[in-house]
């Protein structure tokens, strides 16, 4: 929208206390910044003005702001009230303003208590009206600074489209299209104040939804929503260190540093003068006497050779000058001693076969300066050739993508700490999904860190908000993995707590694959307090069946991980293996079936054994596998020899 069509707000306070002294007033930054906020740009900065409760003067100056076009600003195209619309004896808000109003919009009345309704039952205690005089929108908001916003927030985006009818848009114009058009154009989907999907835990088991609201995607989709939502990788400069395994380089590497810097022995020998530049014309067969030692050491270079002489010197250490050659000490023999005996006076060379420049290393034919070392993308590995280069040219300070930071909490009651001693009473069982998914996302080493975040408790209150809050705000996470707390029951709480308490966005609810079916993926807003920012953070909200929870996050939350870690998101490397044995396939889904995978030794190729029974309970499913072999969704069985497509979890093995 260009600044001319602008669309032009007013804020009127209604309140005795900040009409006598207005520096007690938070409703008006509060709604200015919500405007600025949430307002897609289509709104100037509101006019505002403070007033006692009083209908009087509230009358006053709506007439002002609403019967007469300013020439110089032009048009109020909303007035937003605040305050008054309670029960207490100086609330007179509704009253002041429904007589003005030509023409009533219950539609923004409802939308608002839609969205309080959400927030609280006592929305049921706000006396909301809206409507429109002349070419102006009026509504109320509440008192409360965050009930207003909240009440802005549920109908700010649609109120452009009406301000503009309002103010005598042609409307046939704005309708073409239809209301997905119009849908698109505020930016809101088909019930942007509607109940959200996830079930309301207040409610008893009678009222809640007997199967989940959220649609189901294919193990494709939910990777690509993922990749899509999980934020871009951030370049950060670290020092040198071994530890840099598993960081993504971020900007090519130059070598810093020729490596030799000097002329260096690749031998222990006899540095030399070869007389002449063929090898063939070459005689250095004969004794020489030893001029000087070099050793390969910091402190000097050893004094230059003079023609008729040699110089002892060992591997890596640098070349006398005028040494062309090194011959190795393995084609000379001692011809005679030094007076004291210890070292050799003359040495006899017992060849000829000697080139020039023979085992001699030249500044920087290894890497030159300058040379590229490592480019943007080239992931340090744990093998050490990375850390190796970047150390032998002379880089200190490695520009890297972030890791992110993870944490990983277990919920439900039933969860005990494997530190618990003693029996297991009752519906008791040990946390295992925390320990396994920590080493899992540990052996990875693609995040800084990962922490442990313990257990939610399911009751008697719901531990999930709070937990999940700490642990973005006080662990500064980027991710938090839950497991259990995703099925469809009353104790399922992951979803609820997310939408209703957190107020965060389910990109998605269930995924078709067996095991894994609840798989939940979600972001949460987060404001940084010292930078201010708006980001979101993500939740990975895995099943709680100890197999459904580690195969789902090979799955999903691999590929978040590398692309946060500056990789391409892949996930598991494909193979194809032969299956030993026949394999039950699922009709309804693709089944993730725990496997060994190992190199047949007689014919080299790849041969893929079933871990057993596969009952997504069954954490010893995954206990020995390296692999995910991907059973295609159809009735019957894969049988013994065919080829299918697996997933690496860790390394080929030998049977
Ligand atoms: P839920 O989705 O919370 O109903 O959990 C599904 C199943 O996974 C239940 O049998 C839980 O007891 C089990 N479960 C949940 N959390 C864990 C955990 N941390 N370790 C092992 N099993 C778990
Ligand atoms: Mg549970």
């Amino acid at each position: 929208m260009s600044t001319q069509s602008l669309l032009r707000p007013a804020i009127l306070i209604i309140s005795d206390t900040a009409a006598a002294d207005p520096s007690t007033d938070k409703a008006f930054p509060i709604l200015k910044e919500t405007f600025a906020q949430d307002g897609a740009g289509k709104w100037t900065e509101p006019i505002v003005e403070i007033v006692k409760d009083d209908i009087l003067d509230i009358q006053r100056i709506l007439r002002a702001w609403t019967d007469t076009e300013d020439a110089a600003s032009g048009q109020i195209h909303l007035i937003i009230t605040t305050g008054g619309t309670g029960f207490a004896r100086r609330d007179f808000t509704p009253e002041a303003i429904a007589p003005l109003i030509h023409r009533h919009a219950p539609g923004i009345v409802h939308g608002m208590l839609a969205a309080s309704f959400q927030v609280t039952p006592f929305a049921m205690m706000s006396r909301p009206v809206a409507g429109v005089r002349n070419k102006t929108i009026i509504v109320t908001l509440p008192g409360s600074p965050k009930g207003a916003k909240e009440n802005l927030q549920a109908i700010l985006k649609l109120l452009p489209h009406a301000c503009l009818q309002a103010a005598g848009e042609d409307s046939r114009a704005a309708h073409v299209g239809g209301v997905k058009k119009l849908e698109k154009d505020a930016g809101v989907t088909a019930s942007p104040n509607g109940p959200a999907p996830s079930n309301d835990p207040r409610l008893g088991a009678t009222a809640r939804a007997r199967s989940s609201p959220y649609p189901m995607l294919s193990v494709a989709d939910a990777v690509a929503k993922i990749l899509e939502v999980a934020p871009q990788p951030k370049p950060e400069l670290r020092d040198f260190s071994p530890d840099l395994t598993g960081y993504v380089i971020a900007e090519d590497i130059k070598a810093a540093e020729a490596v030799p810097a000097y002329r260096a022995s690749i031998v222990d020998g006899y540095a030399v003068i070869v007389p002449n530049k063929t090898s063939s014309e070459a005689h250095i067969k004969g004794t020489f006497p030893v001029a000087s030692v070099s050793h390969a050491q910091a402190a000097s270079l050893p004094p230059p050779l003079e023609a008729g002489e040699i110089a002892r010197i060992t591997t890596g250490a640098p070349l006398p000058e005028n040494a062309n050659a090194v011959i190795m000490v393995e084609d000379t023999t001692i011809a005679s001693l030094t007076e004291d005996k210890t070292e050799e006076a003359t040495v006899e060379i017992l060849t000829d076969e000697l080139t020039v420049g023979e085992n001699v290393r030249e500044p920087g034919s290894d890497i030159k300066l300058g040379e590229m070392i490592l480019s943007k993308g080239n992931q340090i590995s744990a093998l050490g050739g990375e850390i190796g280069v970047l150390a032998a040219s002379g880089i200190q300070k490695i520009p890297v993508f972030r890791k992110p930071r993870v944490g990983i909490m277990s919920t439900g009651d039933e969860v005990s700490d494997i530190t618990h001693s003693g029996p297991l009473s009752g519906g008791m069982i040990r946390d295992s999904n925390r320990p396994s998914l920590l080493s899992l996302l540990r052996g990875w080493r693609i995040c800084e860190e990962v922490v442990d975040l313990h257990v939610a408790r399911d009751t008697p209150h719901n531990e999930l908000e709070e937990k999940l809050r700490a642990a973005f705000r006080t662990n500064d996470l980027d991710i938090v993995i839950t497991t259990g707390g995703v099925s469809m029951g009353e104790l399922d709480l992951l979803k609820p707590t997310i939408e209703r308490s957190l107020g965060g966005e389910v990109h998605f609810g269930r995924v078709s694959m067996k095991p894994g079916k609840p798989t939940t993926f979600a972001s949460v807003p987060f404001k940084d307090s010292t930078l201010g920012e708006r980001e979101s953070r993500l939740v990975f909200g895995l099943p709680g069946n100890p197999a459904s929870a580690l195969v789902t996050a090979n799955l999903f939350v691999l590929p978040c991980l590398q692309k946060m870690a500056g990789l391409p998101g892949k996930g598991l490397e494909r193979v194809t293996a032969r299956v030993q044995g026949r394999v039950k396939c699922d009709k309804e889904r693709v089944e993730y079936h725990r496997v060994v995978v190992a190199v047949d030794a007689k014919d080299g190729k790849l041969v893929a054994r079933s871990t057993g029974m596969q009952r997504s309970s069954r954490v010893g499913s995954l206990a020995a596998a390296n692999a995910l072999l991907v059973l295609p969704q159809r009735a019957g069985f894969l049988e013994e020899g065919a080829e299918c497509e697996a997933l690496m979890m860790g390394p080929v093995l030998g049977f």
